[in-house]
């Protein structure tokens, strides 16, 4: 990997895997432990400063103080939902750009939500985190740092993972593949990849790339639509990738890597909510190893969207099942303090 340097011209040394680590530890003359110890203490142990490596000699430490970035971000504001404790985190970058990333708590563990960009040029209808385009992609170290920091602030264990905020992380491929090795290392937090779930709006050739990795993660595909025509309306990643394109790499992913897919469905009122669109969605994935994740859509007030109706989604939910489709509704998380994602940075942006 290229060595990459921030605004002050230090090695981006956490974005380093493991390999990656022993051989520029070897340029330095270090015998081999040491990328263990120092592998771990960035990684395990969550260290934000080289001085607390405790077991690296001192030498060592004030050299990589001199030469690396350890840490890439810094939080800046956290909103906790009195509902149900879901936390909102905003995070600055070392060049001043702002992410955020959410933790959400289940019975089955604690979760969080990791943006991938820092904005995001897919320009889907309904999401905040667009309205500013895609300012840049966010190296490895700045995801993981997201899931280290939120570890560390809230005292919980993270289990899960999912990359579904701001950016489209097929469009940052190759760190978002270093980011879920780095993340599952066992020298790591060792997040088991089959606790981790990516999100796409339907990128087909990553779609494709991706399967041939063969990773036990699962994959979330935004569909929010039956036909080309509303999908068009909605997401103008349409234009370039017709979903019969979409669903057949789909269909090659799930024979590559045996893992069933989520399909992404926001139901906007009068829009994409109506008992036909269920019904064609159905006959779409109709013998597909796959899940429909119904989401109330969360309405912004840049754009012109509504919820859809409880009575609807449930309609929607029941048509889907009647004709063989599995389908949940997503429960929303903390819906007091603007659950959607790219709101919490928009809003600061606007405010600077
Ligand atoms: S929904 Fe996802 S892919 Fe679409 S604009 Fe928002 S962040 Fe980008």
């Amino acid at each position: 990997m290229k060595i990459t340097e921030n605004t002050q011209n230090k090695t981006d040394i956490a974005s380093y895997d493991y390999s990656e680590l022993k051989t520029y530890m070897d340029a330095l003359g270090q015998p081999g432990y040491r990328t263990q110890q120092l592998y771990q203490w960035m990684h395990q142990k969550l260290a934000a400063e080289f001085d607390e490596m405790s077991n690296l000699p001192k030498a060592l430490r004030e050299q990589l103080s001199r030469q690396c970035r350890l840490s890439g971000i810094s939080p800046v504001r956290v909103q906790v939902s009195e509902l149900d404790g879901t936390a909102k985190y905003l995070f600055k970058l070392h060049d001043g750009n702002l992410i955020e990333s959410v933790l959400m708590h289940y019975r089955h563990g604690s979760s969080v939500c990791v943006s991938s960009q820092a904005g995001c040029r897919m320009g889907c209808a309904f999401c905040a985190s667009t309205l500013d385009g895609c300012v840049r992609s966010l190296s490895p170290s700045e995801m993981l740092g997201q899931v280290y920091n939120i570890q560390k602030l809230s005292g919980c264990r993270v289990s899960h993972v999912v990359v579904m905020g701001s950016g489209e992380p097929l469009d940052n491929y190759d760190n978002l593949l270093r980011f879920l090795r780095m993340l599952s290392d066992e020298n790591g937090l060792n997040i088991s990849m089959r606790n981790i779930t990516v999100s796409t709006c339907g990128i087909v050739p990553k779609i494709l790339s991706l399967a041939d990795e063969k990773l036990p993660i699962t994959l979330a595909v935004s569909l929010h639509a039956p036909n080309d025509e509303i999908r068009k309306t909605l997401m103008p990643v349409a234009r370039k990738y017709p979903l019969a394109e979409l669903l057949e790499a789909c269909r090659t992913y799930l024979k590559k890597t045996n893992r069933r897919i989520t399909f992404e469905y926001s139901l906007v009122k009068g829009v994409n909510d109506a008992p036909s669109c269920a019904r064609e969605l159905s006959g779409l994935l109709k013998g597909m190893n796959c899940h429909v994740n119904l989401i109330p859509v969360n309405p912004i007030k840049e754009r012109n969207f509504r919820q859809s109706g409880q009575r609807e989604v449930l309609e929607f939910k029941n048509m889907l099942e009647k004709y063989g489709i599995n389908a949940t509704i997503r429960r929303e998380m903390g819906r007091d303090i603007q659950g959607a994602c790219g709101q919490l940075r928009k809003s600061c942006m606007d405010n600077e």
